[in-house]
């Protein structure tokens, strides 16, 4: 009989957030939060989109398998197949984060899985809060856009967004309750609404500057902020909304990924180093107290000296207030990781890592 369960989460927010959800279902099937060393089951909730999380999974099992042999082993998130075939025999049971609600099935066999409503998805599981101070609001997950490097297209599937009078709902009862920070994820927020169904041709006309507004509306004190959105699809009425409510944060995290006309393209990003900094620009111009963080990667396939210095002359421009650096590692199944060599070397990876790092990072 299970008793007690440990999460380990690996990925970003809607992860976390995923892991919210997670603790919901064990704990409606009756379990408790336990520690590595003694819980009956121990459930990994990974993201494939680096090598990173997927070498610590490997690690954890082994000292897992040293400090707690006996407890049962799960595997969610999101996952490539690839990963999944090396981990499968490791773990106990493996299932899609989509299938949330069938995976209390397998946790407690006395409960009814009818008991939770399969026509709902599952983003509309209710979480347990674990973080205090800021409450996660998955508003939409997958993505279309297929960036040559990234494999959230082919772990989470197609775009899709959540009804909006649920987020609205969920946004009122959590400011009501004292959250004072909301922050809204989705792999390309600005895409929020953009299915083709019927029942959301409403919601495609409203969009993501739309469901802000009606977010705003809401009484009480709070701030919303987001990610991430794609700067292809950051538009001017969504630069005007962020600059004249003060319900919505002047944080803004803005993906670049590089630097370079040449790289931006091969990465599949669909805009231009000009465009990039002429809505850096045009938020600056619009956004008081404005602070931008972003994403980039260095060492991608074929990005030579020159290439990379473009991205630094880029990123001065920008006047980024944080960066999150990666080192580009490839992922199987990926377009990149078919069509391009790997071929900038780890130490030439590292020293680009530090030359940003120094120039955003440790100067602010
Ligand atoms: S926009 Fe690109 S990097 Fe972001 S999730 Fe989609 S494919 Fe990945």
């Amino acid at each position: 009989m299970l008793k007690t369960y440990f999460i380990f989460t690996l990925g970003c927010q809607m992860n976390v957030s995923d892991s919210e959800r997670i603790e919901a279902v064990l704990e409606k099937c009756g379990l408790n939060p336990g520690d590595e060393k003694s819980a009956d089951l121990i459930i990994v909730n990974a993201c494939s989109v680096r090598q990173k999380p997927i070498d610590r999974i490997w690690g954890k099992l082994r000292v897992w398998q040293k400090i707690n042999p006996q407890a049962k082993r799960i595997l969610t998130g999101c996952v490539l197949s690839n990963d999944l075939k090396k981990l499968t025999t490791k773990f106990d049971f493996c299932f899609k984060i989509e299938d949330l609600k069938d995976f209390s099935w397998w946790v407690k066999k006395s409960l009814d899985p009818t008991n939770l409503d399969k026509k709902k998805n599952y983003l509309e599981l209710k979480p347990k809060r674990l973080d205090k101070k800021i409450a996660y609001i998955p508003i939409m997950t997958g993505c279309n856009n297929f960036c040559s490097y990234c494999v959230v297209p082919y772990t989470r599937g197609k775009e899709w967004s959540r009804d909006l009078r649920a987020i609205v709902e969920e946004v009122r009862c959590l400011v009501k309750k004292g959250h004072k920070e909301i922050m809204l994820l989705g792999q390309n927020v600005c895409s929020y609404s953009c299915q083709q169904t019927a029942a959301s041709r409403q919601l495609k006309a409203n969009g993501f500057v739309g469901l802000l507004n009606q977010l705003v509306k809401i009484p009480g004190d709070f701030k919303i902020s987001f990610m991430s959105p794609h700067p292809k699809d950051f538009s001017d009425e969504l630069i005007d909304l962020i600059a004249e409510e003060p319900k919505i944060s002047k944080q803004i995290h803005l993906p670049l990924q590089s630097g370079d006309d040449k790289v931006l393209q091969k990465m599949n990003r669909h805009y231009t180093t000009k465009e990039f900094l002429k809505l850096v620009d045009k938020m600056r111009n619009a956004i008081f107290d404005l602070e931008i963080s972003t994403d980039i990667i260095v060492g991608f396939s074929g990005e030579s000296k020159k290439e990379f210095q473009n991205t630094v002359n880029l990123a001065k421009k920008c006047r980024f207030n944080k960066a999150y650096v990666s080192v580009y590692s490839p992922r199987s199944g990926t377009m990149a990781d078919k069509k391009f060599r790997d071929d900038v070397s780890m130490a030439e990876k590292k020293r680009r890592w530090l030359v940003l790092d120094q120039l955003i990072n440790r100067q602010n």
